[in-house]
């Protein structure tokens, strides 16, 4: 069976790294707040380009603490593309506001820059775009309409590590970006992470003190905050890792090129991309008309896929009040999506043999 991702082969590869900095950790009995996350958090600041970055749980939280650090809470309304991992759309929920979902390109599952005008109101605060399968969001049209309406851009880039738009990375092209580093996402730690970058000096402090009970010195509270923090072992793993990102994102973009080039066949079709570097493949996406046919082929020849993801967030449970609203691009990729294998440790055999096999899929 060709794994979807293999990611205990994955890590295995910085084992020994990885067990001498958790050694160290469990050496000196210090596991929040410490040397670790103050060597992670700066270099993946300087990585990202921004001058902040704060280590807190996981992906939700960076972008929860976001929206509550810029102050949005009932009645405010964020711009978000309806085509997402549905925690872009909790985030802006549970801080009480309203998500205005704007429909996707077809093309390249990003949020449509060109619908997003009519839907901006004198409640709107924000638009929150997400690099979605780790390709940019195209940001000029963005940048345009947050000048002219006086809106803060807020990025989700937790598949977007990486990847860089007119010379700049994601989490350095807005006023703030959130990042996840969940153990599946191209820098991916073992359990939860998450993190903030920003290059806004009042915002940064704001948010690592919420974050932290909303205490800016022990025992001192400004905010009602939250318990949100990267733990020791996971900022270790991370620092680790973050080295060969630029390495391991490059692999992906040599499978992605192989299968853009090699995969022929009528009734798939491949993902679009307009600029190699904007794109670190955090999962190749494909489309076909009868996508659990196609599932089941692939499971057949024993090569494992997901989708992401099956069910649009307005048609979930969680939103009854939208299941009746109608967004048909949206529902298209989600009825026709499939993501086939993609990861730094595949084997040029695998990745040949998944081309052959999708190329005799009739
Ligand atoms: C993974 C992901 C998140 C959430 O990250 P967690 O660390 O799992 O909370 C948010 N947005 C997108 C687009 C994601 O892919």
């Amino acid at each position: 069976m060709i794994k979807f991702l293999d990611l205990e082969k994955i890590n295995n590869r910085f084992r020994d790294e990885i067990d001498l900095r958790i050694k160290t950790i469990l050496d000196k009995g210090w596991y929040l707040q410490g040397e670790e996350n103050e060597s992670f958090t700066k270099n993946f600041a300087q990585y990202c380009g921004t001058k902040h970055c704060i280590g807190v749980a996981n992906g939700l939280d960076a972008l929860n603490l976001i929206i509550k650090a810029f102050g949005f809470g009932d009645g405010d309304e964020i711009i978000v593309p309806a085509n997402t991992y549905i925690a872009t759309i909790l985030a802006i929920s549970q801080n009480g506001c309203t998500p205005i979902l704007v429909e996707p390109d077809i093309n390249t599952y990003n949020i449509n820059p060109d619908l997003i005008e009519e839907k901006i109101t004198e409640k709107t605060k924000a638009i929150m775009v997400v690099h979605l399968y780790g390709q940019a969001v195209q940001m000029e049209k963005i940048w345009e309409l947050a000048k002219k309406y006086d809106l803060k851009v807020i990025e989700d880039s937790a598949q977007a590590h990486g990847t860089v738009y007119n010379g700049k990375r994601a989490g350095n092209l807005s006023d703030a970006s959130a990042f996840s580093f969940y153990p599946g996402k191209n820098l991916g730690c073992l359990g939860d992470g998450g993190a903030v970058t920003t290059n806004d000096d009042n915002l940064a402090a704001k948010i690592k003190a919420i974050a932290n009970y909303g205490s800016d010195r022990k025992y001192h509270h400004i905010y009602k905050g939250v318990n949100s923090r990267l733990d020791e072992i996971q900022a270790a793993v991370l620092d680790v890792k973050l080295k060969y990102l630029d390495q391991d994102n490059e692999k992906r973009r040599k499978i992605a090129k192989y299968y853009r080039e090699n995969i022929k066949n009528e009734n798939i079709i491949l993902p679009a991309t307009y600029n190699e570097t904007s794109h670190v493949w955090h999962v190749f996406v494909v489309r076909t008309n009868e996508r659990d046919r196609f599932q089941r082929y692939l499971q057949n020849n024993d090569i494992q896929t997901i989708i992401h993801y099956p069910t649009p967030p307005h048609k979930q449970g969680a939103y009854s009040e939208w299941n009746d609203l109608s967004l048909p691009i949206t529902e298209e990729i989600h009825k026709t999506i499939i993501s086939i294998p993609i990861s730094p440790v595949m084997t040029e055999k695998e990745i040949q043999r998944i081309m052959e096999v999708i190329n005799e899929y009739v």
